[in-house]
């Protein structure tokens, strides 16, 4: 299942998983930088229209913009799967459960918990700092945070600093955490060393990056 589409994700994903094998996506929010790849992925699964092995894929995403929601299904591709943000969803081994972000557009953090196993992972979608996330994200084994921010933005309208995202996950008692969504210009060693200082040193703080391997 891959979480968001970005650009380049098709492209990346492609070192760990032939497109054709994925089973699912799910969406947080319609965003280009979370969606620009997802024609991409379409288009890439159109080539192999009569492969039995390649099924519709589905493709969750909310239902508060029926413009993007209409984008998620293609004929013979995929098929867009709106959720209920109040109800626990099922995917596969998955059992999701969501939470509305603070951002400009209508978003959806995701608590996915692996229910073979009861690890969760934890990721923010795009979100402003936001005090429940401490119980949306409690015990996680891995919060993968928003943080786009280096300290001195605090309670910005769409996106974490590094120290809100390090005091989130230490008071929702998290086990690991991830920074993604980093931005494109400063020191990234300095925005992972605020959020270690925040977190503490019981939490393991990384940057999102890729081939990035995490045991859990
Ligand atoms: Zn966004
Ligand atoms: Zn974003």
């Amino acid at each position: 299942m891959l979480i968001d589409c970005g650009s380049e994700a098709l492209n990346s994903l492609q070192h760990h998983l032939d497109p054709l094998q994925l089973d699912a996506v799910i969406l947080s929010h319609y965003h280009h930088d979370h969606i620009a790849d997802l024609g991409v992925l379409q288009y890439y699964r159109q080539l192999f229209p009569t492969a039995e092995d390649v099924p519709l894929l589905p493709i969750y995403g909310h239902t508060e913009d029926a413009e993007h929601f209409a984008q998620l299904s293609l004929a013979g591709v995929s098929v867009g799967k709106g959720y209920d943000p109040q109800e626990t969803l099922e995917v596969g081994p998955f059992a999701i459960t969501f939470m509305k972000t603070i951002h400009p557009v209508v978003c959806y953090a995701m608590r996915i918990e692996e229910k073979a196993t009861g690890k969760v992972l934890c990721f923010t979608g795009d979100s402003g700092y936001l005090a429940s996330f401490v119980e949306f994200a409690k015990n996680s084994d891995i919060f993968l945070a928003d943080t786009y921010l280096f300290n001195g933005h605090e309670r910005h309208h769409a996106h974490f600093t590094a120290g809100e995202a390090g005091a989130l996950a230490k008071a929702a008692h998290c086990q690991k955490l991830v920074l993604t969504h980093l931005p494109q210009v400063g020191d990234l060693t300095q925005l992972q060393a605020q959020a270690q200082a925040a977190a503490g040193p019981a939490i393991l703080v990384a940057l999102a990056q890729k081939n990035l391997k995490i045991n859990i």
